[in-house]
């Protein structure tokens, strides 16, 4: 189970997205990401959600 935490790649609450895989984890961290804090994405540059994305995949990878 891969799990990422809102908080823990840069965002603002404590929501933990997991998923069986990485990739699922990621997209529903996203939608997450655009539902509850969409005002803060909204500002945020292209690389700075690079630089989110590759936080993630780095996360993700670790995990079982
Ligand atoms: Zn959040």
């Amino acid at each position: 189970m891969k799990e990422l935490k809102c908080r823990e790649v840069g965002g603002l609450c404590d929501f933990i997205a997991s998923g069986e895989t990485g990739e699922e984890a990621k997209q529903k961290l996203m939608i997450h990401g655009m539902e509850a804090h969409a005002a803060e994405m909204s500002v945020m540059s292209e690389d700075d959600k690079q630089k989110m994305m590759d936080k993630m995949d780095e996360m993700t990878a670790t995990q079982e």
